[in-house]
């Protein structure tokens, strides 16, 4: 422009350049509007801006000026130096050229710097919604101050932006010194910590840290990730670990924890503990003949009484099923520790209502204490055991103290247990045949099956004991089951088509699989449906009332035929006989033993007998053992007769014998139950 502007004068005198000016001109031109267009991309603000503008004014300046010193006018005629006449139309040109170029590099130069920063923005913004997108907080620490601080911080700490930059990076994780003094530990974690929001709630995180390259400089990144929902599912498993679930109690394990550290202070303090272990009397029968929400109902309830009777101090735990366990820390001594116990005793023996109905509990207790009996706490829960258990055998309902005696009665029952178990899976068990007598045509028609167990240590062990281990222990279904065939394959062989009777015990019954087990076992054996008959006890009918009915029902349909066992020593009513499709009852032992003299049993009997025979019947009496027992039942038609007046259960071996030589005695059996007899006795 300068170079141009100075040939398109028309002065009337001819011009020189000094081309060495022209060139210097030139190149400070050239140089300052660089270092302006340089300063411009590089630096950003005003202060840079306005030293580009002093730049390039200054370049525009040296070059006029340098330009202007390169010039010669001359006036019209003078004589044109050397050199100056070349063309300076060209060199206009060339300048107006390079100037040209110096604008489009410039122009150039803005554009690219726009597309750069125009990338480095949305790089920018990129980054952003990265450290945005992520579900930990991220804060960014130099020099102990909050430099940035993602989005999720800001929620988690339901803070603004603003509050948290700039802020001493300690005012957060002030538990652990602050973050600044995490950051500057060296450590980069994970480290557990709480944080606290807004409204001055805490909750757990945790914190990693790691050194970033931030705008250049090093910065303190803290990635922190809310761990509160994981810290409560912790302590939930925690607490579920240690606890019982219905009764919200301490458990085994939180128990055996508590006993360790009870011993523990008692010994440092010099003070005496009570260990006192508890057990609900038959709390089976209860599930049984009430259901399981009864029993769930009445250990909730005995968890309050064991609360209400007990101190705040004491440790109550649930055990398993329906053993409760309590800890008495500093005791003043045994006669302390025994009244405790037994408030508590009384207080969980007292009857249970659940939905209109009384249930009758008791509980029994075994004590023991430490240091007089023991200092280990495997040994004191031993003792306590042994304590209940003789508690139990004792009649229930009550405490007794641990007695080094104790061990060798608890060590007899496991290895009786064990043997048991060897008897079944080796068959070692025997069944025995009571018959039963037709009091109407005196004839024998049918046998009870009684399991028999001759263990070759202890002798002859009574069913009713081990029966109920078997109970106990889930052996009994087995063991029910080989009952089951066992009985069906021998009555095949028997010279007559008598009956065979099997007791079923409630847990069979409950299995679900009897309808076929009974089906296997006649198919089995070949033994037709209609000799065979289970018995079962009333305690199975109101567990489940429906179930019970359609199991019967499928028994029937099988062509077998039930009969209820020991009826009136269990829970059911009158009610049931209405209900539930049996074809016999049999009338427990309980009511036969010395009838004669009791008025109250026969009056029971009778009347039994008379409703079984209204409902259509039949009828078994039970233990029946003496003539006189039998005479007070009066002239009854329909009835059969089992006990060891007619004969003791028998062997295999002993059935064909007693079928043919018993007739003098069923005769007689039979007579004292005629009515003639009966006037004679009267
Ligand atoms: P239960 O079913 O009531 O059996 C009748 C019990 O009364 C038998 O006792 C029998 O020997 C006894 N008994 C019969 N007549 C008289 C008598 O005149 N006087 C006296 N005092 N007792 C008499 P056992 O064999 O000791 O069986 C006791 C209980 O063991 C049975 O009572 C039954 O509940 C259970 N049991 C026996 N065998 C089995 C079995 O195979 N399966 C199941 N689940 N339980 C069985
Ligand atoms: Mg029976
Ligand atoms: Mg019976």
């Amino acid at each position: 422009m300068h170079f141009m502007g100075i040939g398109a004068m028309d002065i009337g005198s001819r011009t020189a350049w000094d081309p060495a000016g022209v060139v210097i001109a030139i190149f400070i031109g050239l140089t300052f509007g660089s270092a302006s267009a340089m300063l411009l991309v590089r630096l950003r603000g005003i202060a840079s801006q306005l030293a580009a503008a002093g730049t390039l004014a200054l370049g525009i300046l040296g070059l006029h000026f340098v330009a202007m010193a390169a010039l010669t006018i001359l006036p019209a005629g003078a004589a044109t130096p050397e050199l100056t006449g070349a063309a300076p139309k060209l060199l206009a040109l060339t300048v107006a050229f390079g100037a040209f170029g110096v604008v489009c590099l410039g122009f150039a130069a803005a554009l690219l710097d726009q597309q750069i920063g125009g990338r480095k923005l949305a790089e920018l913004k990129r980054i952003r919604a990265l450290a945005d997108a992520t579900f930990e907080g991220l804060v960014i620490v130099r020099d102990e101050v909050i430099l940035d601080i993602n989005h999720r911080m800001i929620e988690m700490l339901d803070l603004r932006r603003e509050d948290l930059l700039g802020l001493p990076a300690n005012k957060l994780a002030t538990n652990i010194g602050g973050l600044a003094l995490l950051g500057k530990s060296g450590d980069p974690g994970p480290h557990q910590t709480r944080l606290q929001r807004r409204n001055g709630t805490c909750f757990a995180v945790q914190i990693l840290v790691r050194e970033v390259d931030f705008d250049g400089l090093p910065a303190c990144v803290f990635a922190i990730r809310d761990v509160s929902i994981e810290e409560r599912a912790k302590a939930e498993i925690m607490h579920m670990a240690h606890h019982d679930a219905l009764t919200g109690l301490p458990n085994r394990l939180c128990f055996q924890e508590r006993l360790v550290e009870a011993i523990n202070q008692a010994g440092e303090a010099g003070s005496d503990i009570a260990l006192i272990a508890f057990d609900l009397d038959r709390f089976k029968e209860v599930n049984d003949v009430h259901g399981h929400a009864a029993g769930d109902a009445l250990l909730v309830a005995v968890a309050d009484r064991f609360r209400d009777a007990l101190p705040n101090h004491a440790t109550i735990a649930r055990l398993s099923g329906d053993e409760f366990a309590v800890i008495l820390p500093n005791i003043p001594g045994r006669i302390e520790a025994i009244a405790v116990s037994q408030r508590a005793v009384n207080l969980v023996g007292k009857p249970f209502e659940f939905r209109n109905a009384v249930i009758n509990v008791s509980a029994s207790a075994g004590l023991t204490m430490f240091p007089m009996d023991g200092e280990d706490p495997d040994q004191l829960m031993q003792q306590a055991d042994l304590a209940l258990y003789r508690a139990k055998h004792q009649g229930r309902n009550c405490l007794c103290e641990f007695d080094p005696e104790l061990g060798a009665i608890v060590h007899e029952k496991r290895s009786l247990e064990s043997a048991l178990k060897l008897a079944v899976e080796d068959e070692l068990l025997d069944l025995h045949y009571q018959p039963q007598l037709d009091m109407d045509s005196g004839e024998i028609i049918g046998f009870e099956a009684l399991l028999r167990w001759e263990d070759s240590v202890r002798g002859a062990v009574s069913p009713t004991d081990f029966v109920r281990l078997a109970e106990e222990t889930g052996l009994i279904l087995k063991m029910g089951q080989w009952v089951l065939v066992q009985a069906c394959l021998e009555a095949v062989a028997w010279p007559g088509q008598e009956r065979v009777s099997v007791n079923v015990s409630p847990a069979q019954f409950k299995q679900g699989n009897l309808v076929q087990a009974v089906q296997q076992a006649l198919r089995t054996s070949g033994l037709h449906p209609s000799r065979l008959e289970i018995e079962i006890t009333e305690g199975v009918l109101i567990d489940d009332e429906a179930r019970a009915l359609t199991l019967l029902q499928h028994l029937r349909d099988l062509g077998v035929s039930t009969a209820i066992d020991d009826f009136g020593t269990g829970f059911a009513s009158l009610n049931y006989l209405r209900a539930f499709p049996f074809n016999k009852i049999k009338i427990d032992r309980a009511f036969m033993a010395g009838i004669q003299d009791d008025l109250e049993a026969q009056i029971i009997v009778r009347a039994t007998i008379n409703l079984a025979h209204d409902l259509g019947m039949g009828v078994v009496v039970e233990g029946v053992e003496s003539y006189e027992e039998l005479e007070v039942l009066g002239e009854q038609t329909n009835l059969l007769l089992q006990g060891y007046l007619l004969s003791p259960p028998l062997t295999r071996g002993q059935i064909p014998a007693f079928l043919l030589g018993s007739k003098s005695r069923r005769s007689r059996i039979v007579q004292a139950c005629q009515p003639t007899n009966r006037r004679d006795v009267a």
